[in-house]
């Protein structure tokens, strides 16, 4: 009985700077042992292409456009400075996210403000700043006009047949705009965000808010902007490694034969600004909008991250595991799955680690467990197909992690260090030149 491979490969989509990174003969490991525990590689570069790529989609379908990146799907201060760079705002909830988005460059006015039941000092700040605020109910309006500050807010829209926790009711949205005591406060628009990925509820719902924006005006408020929130897909996995993984994920691909119910959608066909074209499309949205003099917002986050980050954990142990009358090495990393936040969900993150440095040997299928004492604490309970057997001191490098994966959930579980951010730039002789992010 040898050692075989049990799963098919799942590789991701890869920038070419990973390769490069991947390509290079010792910067991950001055890098991993510098850092000396698990740590994330940021690349700002893509983020800025990212947002680029977003701002082309505007600028194509002649449309007013206002990017907002969603900063809870990533804390790293050089992504926020990289949408300063490149003319993205933030969309912030917190009174950290807020300053850190100040301290990396992002004026005021280009601040989002989002979020349930936001707490009087945020939006004292916020007001302060000249941010915009998507207010989420009826009593936060209150809220803003006793408090008589002069606040620029969005009304965000209880999309209609939602259980969303978020958002107001038609007749919640009717009595804000009624309201003769708002004094100070402008109603600049209106917003939503809808989770899946569909860019036609996307256009659609829009086209119920330019609608509100006329009638808005007829009631004398500047309804001038609405913001459609986030969701833009990210294309992780080509779409036939994808179809072929969805049409037999047999568990005993898995260690202890693990099932999970659901999974993220790796594979996009329509990701990110192909998205963004979509819905401009749809509908000729991009027309009545222009007809209409109203500016679109969105609200990215993992797509303005898609392709700008990886994750790197040393191998620490490696034994091996029989099962189903094959064998596979059950692989302990220094880091835990909580930087790779896909367990929240009750599920895995797919896209295949990379085994680094590239040598030849058997190909070696792989499962990876945490440094803990956790029985559940696994970052890869599929048997991936390495291209040969791992050893100690070893690297994997997961892939495209940027997104949410990261930073979500870490916490210095057992007392492990919480894994650092490193930033990686180009010099302008094609080297890189890393550092520490400073948050
Ligand atoms: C989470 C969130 C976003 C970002 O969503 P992504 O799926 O990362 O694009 C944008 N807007 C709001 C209101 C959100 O809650």
């Amino acid at each position: 009985m040898g050692l075989s491979i049990v799963a098919p490969a799942m590789p991701a989509h890869r920038d070419e700077w990973e390769l490069r990174l991947l390509a290079d003969p010792d910067l991950l490991r001055d890098i991993a042992f510098a850092v000396g525990g698990p740590f994330h590689v940021m690349y700002p570069e893509r983020v800025g292409d990212n947002v680029d790529g977003f701002r082309a989609a505007f600028a194509q379908a002649g449309v007013d456009g206002a990017i907002f990146y969603g900063k809870k799907a990533n804390k790293a201060a050089c992504v926020v400075r990289a949408c300063a760079e490149h003319g993205a705002g933030v969309d912030v909830s917190s009174i950290g996210e807020l300053s850190s988005a100040l301290t990396q460059g992002i004026r005021g006015e280009e601040l989002m403000v989002t979020g349930p039941a936001k707490s009087p000092e945020l939006l004292w700040l916020a007001t302060r700043h000249g941010a915009l605020i998507a207010v989420d109910a009826p009593d936060e309006l209150d809220g803003l006009v006793r408090a008589g500050l002069p606040a620029r807010v969005l009304l965000r829209m209880l999309p209609p047949g939602s259980t969303s926790r978020f958002g107001m009711t038609e007749a919640e949205l009717d009595a804000a705009l009624r309201r003769t005591d708002l004094g100070p406060i402008t109603v600049e628009g209106f917003s939503f965000h809808l989770s899946g990925y569909d860019p036609i509820a996307r256009a659609e719902l829009a086209v119920t808010l330019i609608e509100r924006c006329r009638g808005a005006r007829e009631q004398g408020h500047r309804a001038g902007t609405i913001s459609i929130g986030g969701g833009f897909a990210v294309d992780y996995l080509s779409e036939g490694t994808w179809q072929d993984f969805l049409a037999d994920s047999d568990p005993r691909r898995f260690h202890a034969d693990k099932r999970f119910d659901s999974y993220y959608p790796y594979h996009a066909e329509c990701p990110g600004p192909d998205m963004l074209r979509a819905i401009l499309r749809h509908g000729n949205l991009a027309q009545r909008l222009r007809e209409n003099e109203i500016r679109l917002a969105i609200e990215p986050g993992r797509a303005l991250l898609d392709r700008a980050g990886s994750t790197v954990f040393r191998v620490q142990g490696a034994k091996i595991r029989s099962a189903h009358d094959d064998s596979y090495q059950l692989l302990t990393v220094d880091g835990t799955s909580l930087s790779l936040s896909e367990q929240w969900f009750d599920s895995e993150y797919l896209p295949d680690p990379t085994l680094w440095p590239d040598r030849p040997g058997v190909p070696t299928a792989a499962s990876v467990g945490a440094a803990t004492c956790l029985e559940s604490d696994m970052l890869s309970w599929r048997r991936i197909p390495l291209p040969r057997a791992a050893e100690l001191g070893d690297l994997l490098v997961y892939p495209n992690t940027a997104g949410y994966q990261m930073d979500s959930n870490e916490s210095a579980f057992h007392q492990l260090p919480i894994p650092p951010k490193v930033v990686l730039y180009d010099t302008s002789d094609g080297q890189f030149r890393w550092t520490l992010d400073t948050r």
